[in-house]
């Protein structure tokens, strides 16, 4: 397994391979984090591998915090309690442990901690981003223990607005962790569902940002690597949970998917955050219920990079109907539901979906630009597999 073990330095700095997590507490003084707050879900506060790690800290000379007060969609309130947990301890940067929703919260936090403005004041709309007083930003290092948000190495987090129950992005440049430790270690426990949900999230990110219209040819390239990697060991990492080089590609692919997508996302998203904090299902799992539904709905626009992805992948059809008999195919082998009425949802609010869905700031990435009606078409359609 040596043969992972690598540094890399882009999008940012990268300590990649089996148990590099041991690390921490030296990478923790490299970036100057002496007193690291802690930040990671209930589920996984909870897990010995997370009390070993805080302890490994601590043998080597760091003051650590926990704090795990933390919605799987995190809220305003999570953001600010732990940025009260921050300034109490007087911590100096922040751990980002977890799965999307821990790095995302953790993020926030290292940006709130040195702000006098409120949260919702650095929504990514327009240049309010300029507001941001950079040099308070935490030093964060940023541990992902799933493979699909890709959060590790993104400039902004997701954080759910509970009064107006809409998911707001948070950003700034410098939000960007300083260091990443991609460990395939940490994600061997990950149930074969959740490992299935995330994964679609890891390729619902390479896969919007291939078909976004814009110019943005690095990104493209590292699109179809990342879907590439999903394709050859998502499955794998399912069927088979400690398969280190299966789990190692795919927290790979994960950061590929979050990086490419600075190109732009699309209708899968934008339904996904509108539904996500209406519902509040599992982000991957409504990305990977829509995806034969928004390639679909994208046909007449994506059709020449999807045939080019599908040659890239060697399917047995090089064009758009291989590719979507692809991802059918891959669905039906990770046991992803076909509709949303096979998790529970249903039509009632199909309307305010659409309305959400057409306001979301993903919407603006996707190849084909939809009405609100025709959103809300799109989610019915998900709903009945139409
Ligand atoms: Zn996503």
């Amino acid at each position: 397994m040596d043969a992972f073990t690598a540094n890399w330095n882009y999008p940012t700095q990268m300590k990649v391979g089996v148990e590099r997590s041991k690390d921490l507490p030296d990478i923790c003084r490299m970036v100057g984090i002496q007193a690291p707050l802690f930040v990671t879900d209930p589920g996984l506060a909870e897990l010995p591998m997370t009390s070993a790690l805080i302890q490994r800290c601590e043998r080597q000379g760091h003051r650590v915090s926990l704090f795990s007060n933390i919605k799987s969609n995190p809220n305003g309130e999570n953001v600010i309690a732990g940025v009260q947990a921050f300034r109490a301890g007087r911590h100096d940067g922040v751990i980002a442990f977890g799965g999307g929703s821990a790095l995302d919260a953790a993020k926030a936090i290292a940006l709130m901690v040195g702000q006098d403005r409120a949260l919702w004041d650095f929504e990514d709309v327009g240049d309010n981003w300029l507001r941001v007083n950079a040099q308070g930003i935490a030093p964060t290092i940023a541990v992902p223990t799933t493979a699909g948000t890709g959060s590790e190495v993104g400039r902004a987090s997701v954080i759910t607005d509970e009064k107006s129950q809409v998911k707001r992005i948070i950003f700034h440049p410098d939000m960007l962790p300083n260091v990443v430790i991609l460990d395939p270690n940490l994600t061997v426990g990950l149930p074969p569902h959740i490992t299935a949900a995330t994964g679609m999230d890891a390729l619902s990110h390479a896969l919007e940002a291939l078909c976004a219209p814009f110019y943005h040819p690095m990104a493209e390239g590292i699109a179809i690597e990342a879907i590439r990697l999903v394709k050859e060991n998502l499955p794998l990492a399912v069927a088979q949970g400690d398969h280190l080089e299966a789990r190692m590609n795919m927290l790979v692919a994960s950061s590929m998917g979050a990086t490419a997508f600075q190109r732009g996302l699309g209708a899968m998203h934008a339904l996904a955050h509108a539904l996500g904090a209406m519902y509040d299902k599992h982000h991957g799992l409504l990305n990977a219920v829509l995806m034969p539904y928004v390639l679909k709905a994208n046909r007449v626009a994506i059709e020449k990079p999807i045939a080019r992805l599908a040659n890239y992948l060697q399917l047995s059809s090089s064009d758009f109907d291989g590719f979507y008999a692809w991802v059918i195919e891959l669905r039906q082998q990770l046991e992803i539901p076909h509709t949303f009425a096979d998790i529970g949802l249903d039509d009632q609010l199909a309307n305010l979906v659409g309305q959400k869905a057409y306001q979301d700031p993903s919407a603006g990435g996707n190849p084909i630009q939809f009405s609100e009606a025709e959103y809300t078409k799109l989610f019915l359609n998900a709903l009945h597999g139409a």
